[in-house]
């Protein structure tokens, strides 16, 4: 870009080339007119001088010839006397003819011998019809230019002869070359003044010009500080002058472009949603770093690449259909071992009435959003579920008691007996589902106080040894003497530990021990309840804290529970600030852990 302008390209070589041309040619015009001009002026002028000698002569001839004479021969003495003396023109010889084209007479000494030969000149033929004669003749000779002239020589009575003049002119050609010369030389002088003042002026035209052109590749390297100098107020310096109001402004663009640059650089980096633009033809021209996380993807990766290729769309859509995709598009990532769901929204980019520029994607994880929907319709059917068995129950015992059942003394108790646990069992599924309801609910709150977590444990254990003695079920303490307060809802503690403790009796064999333990670990408490019971295997543990999770249907059902209850006391220690977890081999026994935070909870106090 930064090429430099040779001195036989640029406009100072063209000014000089011009100028001196134009010159040159006016010069040559001017040369050609005046020498053509003074050289026809000085032979006009030389001929008008022949033409008064030759008058003259003739004038003074007329008397000698007409003069009556004894001797013929005077008058030959007398007209070469005339001719040599008296009216002898330089540089010219002069012929008198007489009548009968004979010359008398001879101003040219060496020429003499022509005296009395006969004239074969035509012009001395007019002239003795009266018609004077005159050009310019060479000299077969020499080669000069002679003027030559023929005069006659009249009385009242018609021509008596004429007069031939032959001059040399070849001095003023001789002249007119000289002067040629001083006007070439002056001319050449001139013009090689003019074209060094060229090359001085034209410095004042290019400067400014030279002066652009550097600020010109200066703005294309971004610096806009500079102004070109104006120098006068001619159409280059208002040039100048537009040039530099269009740098200010070109400046104040770009300074607006790089903050609007900024400034969309920003609100996309803080975007919490992915953003990709693609151009017309749905290569990837831009994504912020949210899309980048979202599609676990590092930018040069996918910078020009499809964009449909990048949202696994390629499939499914033509780069055209997301053009008037105006619906969310739902991209699913899931692998086996996770769920990864996105929506994707498009716009177009495209001027008023113009063509599509390119494409707008907004990127959000729905993943989340799309887990709680599908646990929202998964709890809907546990629930109707789970109230239709024991209402089918409920029916055709019902049903069977109308039959008739009703009146057998033996049946009919069992058969109400069935009834009245399936009404019991579902309303702890009504009672539980209310509890988990009330717990999801945003503004569910503890009513928490300080209570010694031991002595709470012990008064719950109490109270499960009553019942348990029928199944002949024994617990074991392993409880820290020391006190230990922690910060509790002392009906939803005891609700978790309900839950816990009649799970470990329900799933225990008939005589097995359930240990109960607590312990301090760092900052918390741990409780941890274990049984002998039948276990669970590990790939069902990862589930046993979900709504409705069973691990074998059935017999879950035969011992009374609903599928909630760990769930419940998930949810519970969590708001407690709490972890719970299961340890269990399948077939040797189950141990629930859960742990208390001591620190206390702040703004959650009552
Ligand atoms: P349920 O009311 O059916 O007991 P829970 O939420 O309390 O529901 O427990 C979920 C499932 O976890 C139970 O159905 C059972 O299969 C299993 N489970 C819970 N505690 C024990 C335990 N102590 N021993 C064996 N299995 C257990």
């Amino acid at each position: 870009m930064n090429r430099k302008v040779g001195f036989f390209k640029s406009i100072r070589f063209k000014l000089i080339i011009i100028y001196v041309l134009l010159l040159l040619i006016a010069m040559q015009i001017i040369g050609v007119y005046f020498t053509r001009q003074l050289e026809d002026q000085l032979v006009a002028n030389h001929f008008d001088l022949l033409k008064e000698r030759g008058n003259l002569l003739a004038y003074n001839l007329t008397k000698e010839m007409t003069e009556v004479r004894e001797d013929r021969s005077t008058l030959t003495t007398d007209i070469r006397s005339l001719l040599q003396d008296i009216f002898s023109i330089e540089n010219a010889e002069v012929q008198v003819i007489d009548q009968n084209r004979v010359v008398i007479g001879t101003s040219n000494f060496q020429n003499r011998h022509i005296v009395g030969q006969q004239s074969t000149e035509v012009r001395v033929t007019r002239a003795l019809i009266g018609t004077p004669d005159q050009t310019i003749l060479r000299d077969p000779q020499t080669g000069h230019r002679m003027a030559v002239l023929a005069v006659p020589i009249v009385t009242d009575d018609g021509p008596i002869g004429a007069l031939y003049i032959e001059a040399s002119i070849e001095e003023i050609y001789e002249q007119v070359q000289e002067i040629n010369g001083i006007l070439a030389s002056g001319a050449f002088i001139s013009l090689t003044i003019s074209a060094l003042l060229v090359v001085l002026l034209a410095r004042t035209i290019t400067a400014p010009i030279i002066d652009m052109r550097k600020q010109a590749l200066r703005m294309g390297h971004g610096d806009f500080s500079r102004q070109v100098t104006v120098y006068s107020t001619d159409e280059i310096s208002q040039l100048a002058i537009s040039f530099n109001e269009l740098t200010m402004k070109l400046h104040d663009a770009t300074v607006t472009r790089d903050r609007e640059q900024k400034r969309l650089k920003s609100v996309l980096t803080h975007m919490t949603d992915g953003v990709i633009a693609t151009d017309e033809r749905g290569r990837i021209i831009l994504l912020n770093k949210r899309a980048e996380e979202l599609l676990s993807v590092a930018s040069y990766q996918v910078i020009g690449q499809p964009i449909l290729d990048v949202l696994k769309l390629s499939e499914s859509f033509a780069i055209y259909d997301l053009y008037d995709q105006s619906d969310s598009v739902l991209l699913d990532f899931s692998t086996d071992e996770s769920e990864y769901m996105l929506e994707a929204n498009f716009s177009v980019i495209q001027e008023e009435n113009g063509p599509i520029n390119g494409l707008i994607t907004v990127l959000h994880d729905v993943t989340e959003q799309e887990k709680i929907e599908q646990e929202r319709r998964e709890f809907v059917a546990n629930v109707s579920h789970e109230l239709r068995t024991p209402l089918t129950t409920m029916k055709s015992y019902l049903e069977a008691l109308e039959d008739g059942a009703i009146a057998d003394p033996e049946i009919a108790p069992r058969f109400l007996e069935v009834t009245q646990n399936e009404t019991e069992r579902m309303i702890r599924l009504v009672n539980d589902l209310l509890q988990l309801s009330k717990i999801d609910s945003r503004d569910y709150r503890l009513t928490l106080q300080w209570i010694d977590f031991g002595q709470f444990l012990h008064s719950v254990i109490d109270r499960f040894e009553m019942i348990a003695e029928e199944k002949n079920i024994e617990f074991s303490r392993a409880i820290t003497a020391h006190p230990t307060y922690v910060q509790i809802d002392r009906d939803k503690m005891t609700q978790v530990l309900d839950n816990i403790i009649s799970n470990a009796m329900k799933y225990s064999p008939e005589g097995g021990n359930v240990v109960i333990t607590l312990l301090h670990q760092g900052h918390n408490v741990r409780v941890s309840i274990s049984d002998q019971g039948m276990g669970i295997p590990r790939e069902n543990q990862g589930k046993i804290f979900d709504r409705f999770y069973r691990v074998d249907k059935a017999r879950a059902r035969s011992v009374g529970g609903t599928g909630l209850g760990l769930a419940i006391a998930k949810e519970l220690v969590h708001a407690h600030r709490g972890e719970i977890w299961v340890q269990s081999e399948y077939g040797e026994g189950t141990t629930i852990y859960f742990t208390l935070p001591y620190s206390t909870f702040k703004g959650e106090e009552e």
